[in-house]
């Protein structure tokens, strides 16, 4: 408990206000929301004034309009809106039939909002170690740690790059297990052409407002192959209602807002062309930041929309202090592994070891990485990086 709180205080410093030293350097903030809204603020204003002149607050027709949009995005059949990405890991869970006595794979290393889907359902997380190289869930480790009990694999894109599907499906396929996509970090990112989030039975989304497709506020999405799937997922999500008034089973209220809705039509419609800027940036990260003693991300998988960019390096304390200091913000991704988590120490994680992610939740610093970061901004955070290894 002490550790961990100490590494949070960390966390807290670092990601504190921005100090130009002798006001002499601009910041480089770790995120720039408002140069999205330059681009869409004047549709998006005009399009809320219908919302309020209709009162289509609460789901409605923005929504809907909003779900066949990003569903032929994606290509998937059906998409649902929700409020929240944990709500459409929850949702999903539940669809996925899985409750109490039933256990589901997921990674040591991802947020923890990844494993309240299958702990909302009463069933029962299994961590299982990441790959070294890209954090994303080690396949063959999940495998060691399926029992008669598992019933699904929450693998999660994490930092924007596609787990291992094929390896992930053939392992589902073998134990009959549903495979849920936490897409939260991934949306645009494709598995051999397919979509990630359309490639599962599941695939949930978030729309909080830092995602690469965020709100303006909270937001989340379900998508679904089978049509009986879409209908219990469109029923969970306002009170279990299969029609008006008749309430099927116990359900939730986890709509989605018309004017989220709204926020996010308008900004899919630039989605590509801001993960491209993003994979622009992450290329001159990868060749400003090549031959220092600082491990890079790797790009196992040809596709990756870099929600994240992520280094690793025994040094990352200092290194942060560093970036700090040059008035560069940086974030932890996260610095606390789940097996870590107080809230999670009943589920017996003390006698297991989870190498990989330990390595990364200490040695990851995540690196500014934004739509409308500038070249010069990129490589002013190369060179303070650069500095801080040439230095010592
Ligand atoms: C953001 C995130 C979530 C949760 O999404 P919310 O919309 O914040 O509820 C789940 N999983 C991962 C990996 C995330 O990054």
């Amino acid at each position: 408990m002490e550790a961990i709180r100490r590494e949070l205080e960390l966390t807290r410093d670092g990601a504190g206000t921005l100090a130009s030293p002798g006001g002499s350097v601009e910041p480089v903030p770790f995120n720039d929301l408002a140069i999205q809204w330059g681009e869409i603020a004047d549709k998006v204003r005009a399009e809320f004034e219908q919302v309020f002149e209709r009162s289509a607050f609460s789901h409605g027709p923005y929504v809907e309009r909003f779900e066949r949009e990003i569903a032929d995005y994606l290509g998937v059949p059906h998409a649902i809106a929700v409020n929240t990405g944990t709500s459409a890991l929850h949702l999903a869970v539940l669809a996925a039939g899985v409750g109490p006595g039933d256990e589901v794979l997921v990674p040591a290393h991802t947020f923890i909002a990844t494993l309240w889907g299958p702990l909302y359902a009463g069933a029962t997380p299994v961590l299982c170690d990441v790959e070294d190289a890209t954090g994303n869930i080690d396949v063959a480790d999940a495998a060691r740690r399926i029992s008669p009990r598992t019933r699904a694999i929450i693998p999660v894109h994490l930092y924007g790059q596609p787990a291992d599907m094929d390896a992930i499906g053939a392992l589902a396929q073998r134990h009959d297990l549903v495979v849920i996509e936490d897409t939260a970090q991934a949306v645009g990112a494709r598995w051999r052409g397919q979509a990630a989030g359309s490639i599962g039975r599941f695939g949930c989304f978030s729309f909080y407002p830092g995602k690469n497709l965020g709100a303006a506020g909270e937001g989340g999405l379900v998508t679904a192959l089978a049509d009986a799937d879409a209908a219990r997922l469109r029923s969970l999500r306002n009170h279990g209602q299969s029609e008006r008034y008749i309430h099927a089973e116990v359900g939730y209220n986890y709509r989605m807002d018309g004017l989220q809705a709204v926020v996010l039509r308008h900004k899919l419609r630039h989605l590509n062309r801001w993960t491209e800027r993003r994979r622009e940036i992450a290329e001159r990260y990868r060749r400003g930041l090549s031959g220092l003693p600082l491990v890079v991300p790797a790009v196992c998988h040809a596709d990756h929309v870099w929600h994240l960019f992520v280094v690793r390096t025994a040094q990352r304390d200092a290194l942060r202090e560093w970036l700090t200091a040059a008035a560069i913000e940086t974030g932890l991704h996260y610095p606390v592994p789940n097996h870590r988590q107080p809230c999670l120490q009943h589920l017996g994680f003390g006698r297991q070891s989870f190498p990989a992610s330990e390595a990364w939740a200490q040695q990851g610093l995540s690196l500014p990485l934004f739509y409308g970061m500038t070249d010069a901004q990129a490589d002013r955070v190369v060179a303070a990086v650069r500095e801080f290894f040439t230095r010592r």
